[in-house]
C-alpha cells in the first residue's frame, strides 16, 4: 500500500446501546441507522412475549418460551436480562462478543436494567443514547397511533415511561425525538465518534503509528 493511504486501523466493534421508553422512536432510530450504515447490526433479543404482527422469529426477537429463558439465565448464556411488562428480555452473550471482537458494531434497543449490565460488563465497548419523546402527551399519542397493543398496554407503558425516564442520566447521550430526520443525523454523529475512539482503536492504532512515524 501506498504510504499517503492509511490502511483500515482495526478495532473492536462499538455496542451502541439505545434505550427509550417505548413509542419514543428508538426502534425506529435504530432501524435508520441499520439501514444507513455499513457494518451496523441488531443485536437480537430473546424475549417470552408473543411476537406481534409483522414480527419474525430470528429477526426481531428470538421468541422463547419461559422454561427456555430460565435456562438461558441459568446456563449464564445471557449478557443481561430484565422482565420488561411482565415479560422476560435478554441478551445472548455468545454473538456479541463474537461481534465485538471481529470489531462489527451492534446496535441494542434494550431497557435501563439491560444498559446498566451490559455496561458492568462491557464498560469499554459501550456508547449508549437515551431517546426523549418531546412530552408525555406525545408519547401517549404516538403509542395509540402504533395500535398493535392492547389499551391496557398502552396504559401501563405510559406508567412504565416515567421510571425508564427517571434513568436518564444513566446514559452518555441524551436526544429529543421532535424531529426524527434531526434525531436519526444525531444518532449518526454519535456512532460516527464512537468508531474513531482512541481507546477503541487502541491496538490497530499503535501498529499504524509506530510503523509508519516510528513512534510508540
Ligand atoms: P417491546 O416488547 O416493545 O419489543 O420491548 C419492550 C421493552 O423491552 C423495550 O424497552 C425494549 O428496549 C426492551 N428490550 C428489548 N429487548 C431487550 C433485552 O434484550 N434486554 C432488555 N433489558 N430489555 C430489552
Amino acid at each position: 500500500m501506498t504510504p499517503s493511504i492509511a490502511p483500515p486501523i482495526s478495532r473492536r466493534g462499538v455496542c451502541f446501546v439505545i434505550s427509550a421508553p417505548s413509542g419514543a422512536g428508538k426502534s425506529t432510530i435504530a432501524n435508520a441507522l441499520r439501514a444507513a450504515q455499513p457494518n451496523l447490526s441488531h443485536s437480537i433479543s430473546v424475549t417470552t412475549r408473543k411476537p406481534r404482527p409483522g414480527e419474525v422469529d430470528g429477526v426481531h426477537y428470538h421468541f422463547v418460551s419461559e422454561k427456555v429463558f430460565k435456562e438461558l439465565i441459568e446456563t449464564q448464556a445471557l449478557l443481561e436480562w430484565a422482565m420488561v411488562f411482565r415479560h422476560g428480555y435478554g441478551t445472548p452473550g455468545a454473538p456479541v462478543e463474537k461481534a465485538l471482537a471481529e470489531g462489527k458494531d451492534l446496535i441494542f434497543d434494550i431497557d435501563w436494567q439491560g444498559h446498566r449490565q451490559i455496561r458492568s460488563h462491557l464498560p469499554e465497548d459501550v456508547v449508549s443514547l437515551f431517546v426523549l419523546p418531546p412530552s408525555l402527551q406525545e408519547l401517549e399519542r404516538r403509542l395509540n397511533l402504533r395500535a398493535s397493543d392492547h389499551p391496557d398496554e398502552i396504559h401501563h407503558r405510559m406508567k412504565a415511561a416515567r421510571e425508564e425516564i427517571s434513568h436518564w442520566q444513566e446514559f452518555d447521550y441524551t436526544i429529543i425525538n421532535t424531529d426524527l430526520d434531526q434525531a436519526i443525523q444525531e444518532a449518526t454523529a454519535i456512532l460516527s465518534a464512537a468508531r474513531i475512539e482512541t481507546a477503541r482503536r487502541k491496538t490497530g492504532l499503535q501498529a499504524f503509528i509506530g510503523d509508519r512515524f516510528e513512534v510508540k
